[in-house]
């Protein structure tokens, strides 16, 4: 069952305590698609400029990813900056250029229009509204999004959010959206915007997931080297949507499959830090995919027998 995701497709700058990569491939959807890619199809949305390096688009096609829906425009691709401390919780944004997707407004392609399953990735709102509207009749609809739109275009996220199922966001992002420090007061808040589902990414302090009146808390996968936390959010959302869309004949999706597929957006977050960029996902295989899972099992596993 098909995936479509709208999002990013950018060139980052990014620094870490363990070294610099300059204009390296990144972006939201290059992420999520390429996390999502090892669970089902995908279907990608986004804008190139002129500049964009073949090799990237070698890089996606092999994924199979799906690349009708990728324009390549006159100008410049959207280009990221960004530096991490110790701390590698939180990017600090040194710089973001738009370029190409200040005047990106998709139409999607007539098969994407009979997608599913749908991630609105980080970009302005008001494309996260247009490519929603665009699907005709979707099952599951998830959105991710960051302060820069949160303050930058606010009108136009609450819009988007009034009509999406789940929402994956950081901490900070929580915090910002709702006004209220303390995470279960914001997931309240949150819940109450449209969202059924919220999830808060927490860095390497793993994730939160709150509907109804539950909560479920995912840890993140102890790593002995963690190069760059870049996309860790969005390789979270690509492996979590590819277990949703598996999951494709249920009608509602339940509790359990909520919780494996925040499991398997784990394991593809711990997978993402492992390198720069997307390296890690160069060389990954679906074993791989299975022994840390299975590791995520033991990790958090217990029996108690009085
Ligand atoms: P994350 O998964 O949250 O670490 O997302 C990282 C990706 O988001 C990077 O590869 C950036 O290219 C992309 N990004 C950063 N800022 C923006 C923005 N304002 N709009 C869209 N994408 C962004």
């Amino acid at each position: 069952m098909s995936l479509l995701v709208v999002g990013s497709v950018a060139l980052d700058t990014v620094e870490t305590p363990f070294g610099t990569i300059k204009e390296g491939l990144g972006g939201s959807a290059t992420y999520f698609s390429t996390a999502a890619s090892f669970f089902t199809d995908v279907q990608l949305v986004a804008v190139i400029g002129e500049d964009f390096p073949e090799e990237h688009i070698r890089f996606l096609k092999e994924r199979k990813v799906d690349l009708e829906g990728l324009e390549r425009n006159m100008g410049k691709t959207f280009r990221w900056q960004g530096e991490y401390g110790y701390q590698l919780n939180e990017a600090k944004t040194l710089k973001t250029d738009l370029n190409v997707f200040e005047l990106f407004r998709p139409k999607l392609p007539t098969a994407y229009t009979k997608a599913p399953y749908l991630f609105l990735g980080n970009i302005d709102p008001t494309i996260q509204l247009d490519v929603m509207k665009q699907v005709v009749a979707p099952k599951v609809i998830a959105c991710d999004t960051m302060n820069f739109w949160i303050s930058g275009n606010r009108d136009g996220l609450l819009k988007t959010l009034a009509g999406v199922h789940i929402l994956m966001i950081n901490e900070g992002e929580a915090r910002a959206l709702s006004g209220e420090f303390n995470l279960v007061k914001a997931a309240k808040v949150i819940l109450s915007l449209g969202p059924k589902t919220l999830i808060v990414k927490r860095g390497e302090y793993g994730a939160l997931m709150f509907n109804d009146n539950k909560i479920f808390a995912v840890p993140a996968y102890p790593l002995e080297s963690v190069f760059d936390p870049t996309g860790a959010g969005d390789s979270f959302a690509g492996g979590f949507m590819g277990v949703i869309a598996q999951n494709a004949d249920r009608a509602n999706i339940s509790d359990a499959t909520l919780r494996q597929a925040a499991i398997y957006g784990s394991v593809m977050a711990s997978f993402c830090v492992e390198a720069f960029s997307l390296d890690r996902m160069r060389s990954l295989t679906q074993d791989d995919i299975n022994r840390r899972y299975l590791a995520f099992k033991d990790l958090t596993g217990y029996e108690y027998t009085a």
